[in-house]
């Protein structure tokens, strides 16, 4: 979510205008440090990150962590000189490039962000090997997650400790170092120990590969053997019970663990039946749960929830809709819980499939908003589906585009969720056979599993698998602010449609499959005339199209 839910999206729109409008400044200044943190420079190409294995000690009083991060990467070409982000105020105590002999620390220089490390020797190419590295500090603390994010200290509703980390966009390096870019994951998975008191439960990613207990303190290593966003490792650290369940999916039995607050535990039995629901639907539509490995985990969290892989954070209050609204004001929206629904869409596309840029996050946001009309689809049938994706277009600004800028780690319109999934629908209703919509969805998730991608290659897979090449439409709803439209006039005498799109860019030429009939039309910027069968010609009207396409339509009361 980020909308930006998961970012922060949703709620800046509903409840904050002004922050919205920040957003949507168009003259950004990018800083040095935006750059370093944004763009693959020689210090971060030449290696490869195979694991993160993380150790941290939070102290709630102080609000202080320490912790130690075994990195394990290969060298893609010989090199010494690496960037490691870590953000401040937190500070590096030591590097070294572990050894089977003495190893000699690394020499490191912090600045701002990220540490300059020269290692004691140089990493031949194809060589794998481990840095590790200890720090501790105060690390940022959030302000109010998950938009503005940070490590959380919080107390649940008995005044007991419950502490997580809210990061995406921000970034994991708020509180470990790594090599904090998207297009980067550890190839081998990560561990994440959490030291705490044994008067606390310690959750996290995946499945707890080691517990004990001594000297008042719970010691917990929870590991993920797949690839992982860098931002979706995260401690879960309260008066946590869990309770399981398995599904029986399309890749066999998934192991799923619910994990919350004491005091949630009846309203969690009951609410999280629908991550059931859930699952049946989105392996229909999109292929199997992409990570069966490591398991599917709701866990409580003291914010509204975050795509966390296998872990997702849950915070919706045990309600149905956006804490108990609905977005689309249909009241599909408040059939179920979108927290649920939403964040765990997110395992195909953010977890699954992630974006290698930031810039490009619509391919997390935009699919993922799109799988809460399949989901309403799948249960509610069709109809219902599109009342909820035409319901949520009202939240769309048309601010600025929806691909931000590349190499500076920034995202782009708030859109990127209900413009990206109106142009999906757009897209499905233009290919007009469901079928094949949910093929090349589960060709996506196929094709790009755990894998970080680029727009153009989601761009490219679409146009070949549907037959038709959709550029001119992902650069319409992708790259501009304009929502086309499409002037028509109806001769219903000649039995034809005379049209054109308009408030384009050139060349778009979005293909408008006609109502009550198989076939369909490609206008284009130049105007056409097609024979259109009668039936197709009498439910030719304004809201029979903008209900399936998100454009606009203006009928003229003569042949043009
Ligand atoms: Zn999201």
């Amino acid at each position: 979510m980020r909308i930006k839910m998961c970012y922060p999206v949703v709620l800046l729109l509903l409840f904050n205008t002004g922050a919205l409008a920040q957003l949507g400044e168009t003259k950004q200044k990018f800083t040095h440090g935006d750059t370093l943190r944004g763009s693959l420079n020689p210090n971060r190409t030449w290696w490869d990150v195979q694991r993160y294995d993380i150790r941290v000690k939070p102290d709630y009083a102080t609000k202080t962590i320490e912790g130690t991060v075994r990195m394990k990467f290969t060298a893609l070409a010989s090199g010494r000189r690496m960037q490691i982000d870590l953000q401040q105020p937190l500070l590096i105590d030591g590097i070294t490039l572990e050894a089977t002999g003495p190893a000699t620390p690394a020499k490191f220089e912090q600045q701002e962000n990220v540490a300059i490390v020269d290692l004691d020797r140089e990493v031949s190419k194809g060589e794998t090997r481990v840095l590790s590295i200890s720090y501790h500090g105060k690390p940022r603390e959030a302000v109010r997650p998950p938009w503005d994010g940070g490590w959380i200290w919080k107390k649940d509703d008995k005044g007991r400790p419950w502490m997580s980390v809210a990061c995406q966009g921000l970034g994991a390096s708020v509180w470990y170092p790594c090599k904090d870019h998207q297009s980067d994951e550890p190839d081998q998975g990560a561990t994440l120990t959490m030291i705490v008191p044994d008067t606390l439960m310690a959750v996290g990613n995946g499945r707890l590969i080691q517990s004990q207990k001594k000297d008042g303190l719970l010691i917990n290593t929870w590991e993920v053997k797949n690839p992982i966003n860098n931002y979706d490792i995260i401690p879960y650290i309260g008066k946590y019970t869990g309770f399981t369940d398995t599904f029986m999916g399309a890749k066999g039995k998934l192991d799923m663990g619910f994990w919350v607050l004491d005091y949630n535990l009846e309203k969690a039995r009951e609410q999280f039946k629908q991550a059931k629901l859930m699952l049946r639907a989105f392996e229909y539509w999109m292929g199997p749960y992409p990570f069966y490995e490591d398991s599917y985990k709701l866990v409580d969290a003291p914010h509204l929830g975050m795509e966390h892989q296998s872990a997702t954070a849950y915070g919706n209050r045990y309600l149905n809709g956006y804490t108990g609204r609905d977005l689309s004001g249909t009241g599909w929206g408040l059939k179920w819980d979108f927290i649920i629904v939403h964040e765990s869409g997110h395992e195909w596309f953010g977890n699954s499939i992630t974006s290698s840029d930031l810039a490009d996050m619509w391919i997390h946001e935009g699919f993922t908003a799109y799988s809460e009309t399949l989901f309403t689809d799948y249960y509610y049938g069709k109809e219902a589906g599109t009342d909820y994706n035409v319901g949520i277009r009202k939240n769309i600004r048309n601010d600025i585009p929806i691909i931000g800028p590349y190499g500076v780690n920034k995202e782009g319109s708030g859109d990127m969720y209900y413009k990206g999934s109106n142009m999906l629908h757009s897209i499905r209703h233009s290919i007009n056979d469901d079928e094949k919509f949910r093929q090349i969805l589960h060709g996506l998730s196929k094709a790009f599993y755990h894998q970080e991608v680029s727009t153009g290659q989601v761009e490219r897979y679409i146009s070949e698998k549907s037959g038709f090449d959709y550029g001119k439409i992902f650069d319409q709803y992708l790259r501009t602010t304009q929502i086309p439209e499409l002037d028509f006039y109806k001769d219903s005498i000649a039995g034809t449609i005379t049209c054109r799109w308009t408030h384009c860019v050139d060349g778009f030429d979005l293909p408008i499959s006609l109502p009550s009939a198989s076939q369909k039309i490609i206008p284009t910027g130049q105007w056409k005339t097609f024979a259109v069968p009668a039936s197709a010609l009498k439910n030719w009207n304004e809201g029979s199209i903008t209900r399936l396409y998100y454009v606009t339509v203006k009928q003229l009361a003569a042949k043009p």
